[in-house]
Order: structure tokens, then sequence, then C-alpha cells
């Protein structure tokens, strides 16, 4: 399947002059989709699986952004600490301890978001208020980690409203923590909300990253 560059060209339109910036998902992907891209300006892109991540990685041109998105096994972190831009998914403290040494380990600051639970369904992963505080308040004894923000996953639903409720419960939340974020970054905080199906319900309730994937690169065939 073709890269869909009007569709990219249209993304890129839409964000533009806006404070919302593009992860491209490209995982499962072939580096050839990423290059067409990567051609047309792209140099965020995000991924789901450390391995597939690590590979792209080192085929690809080195600056590149990379992202990941997907569940991270504390176990695996030490493969993508040496040049992961932003690690989305954060969801323990647990997971935040390991992040720090691998960041020790490699000279450098790893920058991460706090995953939040906003979606109904029991399968997405995250935390929820009294956890993301639990959390804030341990931070700065994590000298190589800044937190840069929240991200979260609405619903898979057709349900318009529902999404959005999620998407505005999502940003009140980040807007409680938004001084302390950018007193510990010294950054404009990042909201990493919105994908294929819901993006421009979520750039109206202030995300200022989506995470597009399918709409660029076409359906993911897992069994390949
Ligand atoms: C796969 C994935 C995306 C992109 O999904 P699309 O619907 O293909 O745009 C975004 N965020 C996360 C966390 C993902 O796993």
């Amino acid at each position: 399947m073709p890269v869909n560059t009007i569709a990219y060209q249209n993304i890129i339109t839409e964000l533009a002059g806006s404070n919302t910036s593009l992860v491209a998902v490209s995982k499962t992907k072939p580096n050839e989709d990423l290059i067409e891209l990567y051609q047309l300006g792209q140099r965020d892109f995000g991924e789901n699986y450390v391995q597939e991540l690590v590979d792209k990685a080192a085929a690809l041109p080195k600056d590149i952004r990379w992202h990941f998105i997907g569940h991270l096994q504390s176990n695996k972190v030490k493969y993508i600490a040496p040049f992961v831009h932003l690690i989305h998914g954060v969801d323990s403290l647990k997971l935040l301890q390991e992040i720090n040494k691998q960041a020790i380990k490699n000279n450098r600051t790893i920058h991460c978001l706090l995953q939040m639970h906003i979606a109904e369904e029991e399968t997405k992963f995250g935390l929820d208020e009294t956890e993301l505080k639990q959390i804030i308040t341990q931070a700065d004894q994590f000298a190589n980690i800044k937190i840069c923000g929240l991200m979260g996953m609405a619903s898979f639903s057709n349900d318009q409203h529902k999404v959005r409720n999620e998407f505005k419960k999502l940003h009140s939340i980040f807007a409680q923590h938004q001084s302390w974020v950018l007193e510990h970054t010294g950054q404009a905080p990042i909201l990493s909300m919105g994908m294929s199906g819901d993006y421009p319900i979520a750039i109206e309730e202030g995300s200022t990253m989506v995470r597009i994937g399918s709409l660029l690169f076409g359906a993911r065939n897992y069994a390949q």
C-alpha cells in the first residue's frame, strides 16, 4: 500500500500555525515508507515495538526523532535508551526508575510523557489521577528524566461525544499539572492525544501532539 502523501500534506497544512505537532506512526511499515515522508520533511516518527524501533533507527537517517508510543517493558528500556527522543507511554514508577537508570548509563536525559487511563476499555494502559499525583511528587528524584507532559488514548468508538469527553477529561488533568511541567522542564508542556480516527476532535480539545498511523501509511497488516 503506497504512502498517502496527499493525506500527509493535508495534515501538515491543517497543523501549520497551530501548536500541535505530528508524530507519524510507522509501526509494521517498511523503511521505504518512512523515507517517503522523511523526504517530504517529516522528522518525528512513532513506533510501538522495541526491536523494530532499534532496527529502523540503525537503518534510517540520524536526524529522525524517534518516539516510543507502545507499552514499554522495563527489561527493554536499555535498547532504546541511547537514542529515543520521547517515551509516550510511561505508567509506573518502576518504569521511570529503569528509564532513569538507563539514561544515567547513557549520560543523557530522557524525555517522557505519563500515560493516563481515560478510555472505558479495560485493556488500555495508564494511570489514574491519584497515581499521577504520586508519580509527580516523586519525579524530582529522577535526575536524568524530564516529564514533559501527558499522553492518552480515547475509547475506540464511533461515539464522537464519548471520545470528545474523554479528551476533555485528559485536557483538564493536563491543565492542572501544566505549570508543574513547565517548571520541571522549562519547556512547553506536551499533551499527546489523537490518532487517525479522532485527531480532529483531539486538536479541538487541546492536543499539542497527534500520533497518526493508518491515515498516512494505510491499514496495518500484522500477519505479514
Ligand atoms: C498505533 C497507534 C497510533 C496510531 O494509530 P492510527 O489509528 O493508525 O493512527 C497512535 N497511538 C498509539 C499509542 C498507537 O499504538
